[in-house]
């Protein structure tokens, strides 16, 4: 194999044999004895591959130190301490965290695994999370990609298009994870990306549009691959590709992706189905059906019902549900979390050197008050923004120690808002 450094006036029209990279592309361009190529981010993916499978010894010199260590067995975290940890920082929503908590367990247990089990190949365990907004859909992501040091990426789903449509290709998705992962492919190739607001992708029927694919098959369609395993030649900058930009090569086989979404009204797709079946079975099963908690019979063909296609649910196996927050999960999650809203204000206060406190019946109120707006604990944040705003304001620049928050006081503020 020759090495040439070349620039781009020469030898137009070389390109990579493996990633299809032109010479205008690549950085630096390989040949081969029989005029075949390799450009160097093949070579630097290669390399990396050796040095992850063990085969050889990353050197100093090329591995750039990455904050993301490769996984051993001895990573592998039981679901049991998995939901251990969820709890210190989500309240309630204890089905979905057993959920999680297996399907993460059995994801990293595929990865650590690959090639020991000849016969059986196993699966991914891709999640769909469905609940109403601000129910902890994206906290619960984000604090399994903590616990597992990994790279983790949130995307929205409205803002993706398929291919030649105006908006963020579907590629775009593994830009956001490769920045978290700080450019470590093989890091980026192990982490986990959010998809939000997956339920907005759904099939609604006809709706003709020049500009977008607003139906959001295309882009469901488009998912397809990446969900399930494919190499993606990923512009490193994001947005649209360009000619002149390199592509970084990310295999998303081993990329744990979890969906959310609020699916509005699918609880009456469920009821339906269940009624559907209940009506064969006279009364018994219709009395055993918990008419309060309907999402909890949630099943893959009520995703289908609302309009996502059975392809990209195939590639979701693992479907659980976030409960609506009650009030005692919402009063909780003021107070509990080891960063919740109330201790940030209280540490807030206290780096001015002020000891911030609050009634009990303010915190009861902001609740009842988050409970009216019905956004979830989305709420909680933007009340007490409203009660907060003034004493962040003045107290900095007077010489008041200690300071009460108290009904009184947090009503008219709150009132303001509504
Ligand atoms: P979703 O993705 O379901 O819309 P998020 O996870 O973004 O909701 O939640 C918004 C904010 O509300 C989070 O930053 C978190 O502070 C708080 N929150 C929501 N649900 C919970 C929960 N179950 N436990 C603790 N905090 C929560």
């Amino acid at each position: 194999m020759t090495q040439k450094r070349r620039n781009n006036t020469e030898h137009k029209g070389g390109r990579c044999s493996f990633c299809g990279a032109t010479d205008a592309e690549a950085q630096l361009m390989f040949n081969g004895a029989d005029g075949s190529m390799i450009c160097s981010t093949c070579i630097e993916h290669g390399y990396n591959l050796l040095v992850e499978h063990g085969i050889v010894e990353g050197s100093k010199k090329n591995s750039k130190k990455s904050a993301f260590k490769p996984l051993t067995r001895e990573d592998i975290i039981r679901p049991d301490r998995i939901k251990h940890f969820l709890d210190d920082y989500v309240i309630g929503q204890d089905a979905a965290k057993r959920y999680m908590s297996v399907a993460v367990y059995n994801h990293y247990k595929r990865l650590v695994s690959q090639g020991a089990t000849d016969d059986v190949e196993i699966d991914k365990s891709n999640i769909v999370l469905v609940g109403p907004t601000g129910t902890g859909k994206t906290l619960m992501a984000r604090t399994i990609a903590r616990l597992l040091h990994v790279p983790f990426s949130i995307v929205d789903a409205t803002a993706l298009t398929q291919a030649g449509y105006v908006g963020e290709d579907v590629e775009s998705i593994l830009s956001r994870l490769l920045q978290a992962a700080d450019y470590d492919v093989a890091a980026a190739e192990r982490g986990i990306i959010f998809i939000d607001e997956i339920d907005k992708i759904a099939r609604k029927g006809d709706n003709p549009s020049i500009t977008r694919d607003v139906s959001g098959e295309g882009v469901q369609q488009a998912l397809l691959k990446i969900l399930e395993g494919t190499v993606v030649n990923v512009p490193p900058q994001g947005g649209r590709k360009h000619p002149d930009q390199k592509y970084i090569q990310v295999n998303t086989s081993n990329i744990l992706f979890i969906c959310g979404g609020a699916f509005d009204g699918i609880e009456k797709k469920i009821a339906q189905r269940l009624n559907t079946n209940a009506i064969g079975y006279g009364t018994e099963l219709k009395q055993r059906i918990d008419e309060k908690n309907i999402m909890q019979y949630i099943q893959p063909q009520d995703l289908r019902s609302f309009g996502l296609i059975p392809e990209l649910i195939g590639r979701l196996p693992v479907l659980t549900y976030m409960e609506p927050l009650s009030r005692e999960a919402l009063r909780s999650i003021l107070t509990e979390p080891k960063n919740s809203i109330i201790r940030q204000y209280e540490a807030l206060m206290n780096i001015d050197g002020i000891k911030l406190t609050f009634d009990d019946e303010v915190l009861d109120y902001i609740v009842d008050k988050a409970l009216e707006y019905k956004l979830g604990a989305r709420g909680l944040r933007s009340i007490c923004e409203a009660i907060m705003m003034d004493v962040m304001f003045d107290m900095p620049s007077g010489d008041i120690k200690e300071y009460r928050v108290t009904l009184d006081y947090a009503r008219p503020r709150v009132d303001k808002l509504s």
